[in-house]
């Protein structure tokens, strides 16, 4: 094979459906390839609606006997598993770096991420509690009672392949319920490499199944099924608003992760090298593709000139190279429609009067490379101020006051991640609570934690991922009144 494993059986060109490793039943595949190179790795099944009803069916067969494991029992296995991928932390990140392309320390990064979300449910697992309420009648007990909502279903993106995964499964099979994984189809070996370990930690058949294929007709059947009770996507806006019109028809519930158009605001109080640091991390993570990297970056009138100058200093430095050489730093970008993006997105802002501080233009090293880029003297009316730009492009906005900070940062439909720097406790405050978004990341850039609350508001979608609150949206409250006493 392309790629070299300690355990080359963790890399799977079979899909796993009710227990099983199996091919599509027309026996088509879908080629996958290195963005870094354009080298072939290899080939998943090209699968339909007809797998996805047999994987359906099989959730549903497999949900009696889970949902009734004690929260004990599940928790056990998915220690487990959770195990499992810790220790084949080194190969899955190789295989994700291979189909993905981001630098391999990152990879080893995501994988302890994805794995700390498998942990942190199976402690979860044990904490689902209900409630009992005063009654308005003295013959009558009221109790409230948290069950699985059922069968679910996940679609999910390639900039995350191993984490995406794992925060919708984790609670799911925490929570009792059963699920079906579509990931995505640049990224599919990551998927399988964690069905393996799911075997191997002692998942039952039919529990988790993953297939790959058509996402239209994979997802068109999830939707359709009235068996399927819960979509969980991740991905971009204009997707998630199709799913939600689909599962209208069946009332799915649905948890939706869905784009941002993330400001990173530098009032003038701020410490200059604290946020040109917070914005290396939160803009060019994983070359910009991930759904809370800094879109926006608006600076402070009085310390613009010196934030642009440190900036485009640090971001000279990143080293830009196949994510598998050592000391890569920014990989390639997922395919070649991303870098037309970035193109389009560079082009309409100098159109329009930014200035080029940096890069600005396609990477010598092959067809998927873009230069990280800073552009100065941004303004609203170009499009990268409206549209998340997924790539390693930083557009540098000039503001004067408070109020206008917040109504740039606000002037989106969007509403998944924010940023700000300044040390002025009441404007820290302030800011913080005018923010419409689902997260804040406050003098910091890096705020993703299995422990804490991930999810957008507005545009950006509903439901939260990890923490505490993350296995809600697994459970179902149903009330119990009990008369007669
Ligand atoms: P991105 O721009 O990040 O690729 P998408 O929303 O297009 O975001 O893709 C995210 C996931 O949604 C992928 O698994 C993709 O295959 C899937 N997807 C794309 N189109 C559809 C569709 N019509 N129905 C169901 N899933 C889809």
């Amino acid at each position: 094979s392309a790629i070299r494993l300690q355990d080359p059986s963790l890399l799977r060109q079979q899909c796993y459906i009710d227990g099983a490793w199996v091919d599509a039943d027309s026996g088509g595949t879908i080629a996958v390839d290195n963005p870094a190179t354009g080298a072939a790795i290899g080939n998943v099944p090209k699968m339909g609606g007809t797998e996805t009803r047999r994987a359906i069916e099989a959730a549903e067969a497999a949900m009696g006997a889970w949902q009734a494991k004690t929260a004990k029992e599940r928790a056990v296995i998915l220690r487990k598993w959770f195990e499992l991928l810790m220790a084949n932390q080194e190969d899955l990140a190789v295989i994700m770096t291979t189909e993905q392309g981001k630098p391999l320390a990152e990879s080893r990064g995501e994988i302890a991420y994805a794995a700390s979300y498998v942990e942190w449910f199976a402690e979860e697992a044990k904490r689902v509690y209900g409630d009992t309420i005063p009654a308005p009648a003295g013959d009558r007990r009221i109790v409230v009672i948290k069950q699985p909502v059922g069968v679910c279903a996940a679609i999910t993106p390639w900039n995350f392949p191993a984490a995406m995964i794992t925060r919708k499964v984790a609670p799911a099979l925490a929570a009792g319920c059963t699920i079906v994984v579509k990931p995505a189809s640049q990224t599919p070996f990551s998927a399988l490499a964690l069905c393996v370990l799911a075997e191997r930690a002692g998942i039952p058949k039919g529990v988790f199944s993953c297939i790959t294929g058509s996402a239209s007709e994979i997802g068109g059947e999830m939707t359709a099924n009235p068996t399927v009770r819960k979509l969980t996507f991740t991905g971009s806006t204009e997707i998630g608003k199709l799913l939600m019109q689909q599962c209208a028809a069946t009332v799915k519930k649905t948890s939706m992760e869905l784009g941002g158009n993330a400001p990173f605001i530098v009032f003038d109080d701020a410490d200059l090298d604290a946020a040109v640091k917070g914005a290396l991390i939160a803009k060019y993570r994983n070359a910009g593709q991930t759904c809370v990297c800094a879109n926006r970056i608006l600076v402070q009138d009085a310390v613009y000139d010196d934030f642009v100058a440190r900036f485009a200093k640090a971001v000279s430095a990143l080293k830009v190279g196949d994510g598998l050489e050592s000391g890569t730093v920014i990989g390639p970008l997922i395919d070649d429609k991303a870098v037309a993006k970035a193109e389009e997105h560079v082009s309409d802002a100098t159109k329009k009067g930014a200035k080029v501080i940096l890069g600005g233009k396609r990477h010598e090293l092959g067809a998927n490379f873009y230069v990280p880029t800073i552009l100065a003297d941004a303004t609203p009316d170009m499009a990268i101020f409206r549209e998340e730009t997924f790539s390693p492009v930083a557009p540098v906005f000039r503001f004067k006051t408070e109020e206008e900070a917040i109504r740039l940062a606000n002037d989106t439909e969007f509403g998944l991640a924010a940023y700000f720097y300044g040390r002025d406790i009441g404007r820290v405050w302030r800011v913080a609570e005018k923010l419409e978004y689902g997260m804040v990341g406050v003098n910091e850039g890096l705020i993703s934690t299995e422990v804490a609350p991930f999810g957008g508001i507005k545009e950006s979608g509903n439901g939260r991922e990890g923490s505490k609150y993350g296995i809600e949206d697994y459970l179902e409250i149903k009330y119990l009144c009990m008369g007669g006493i």
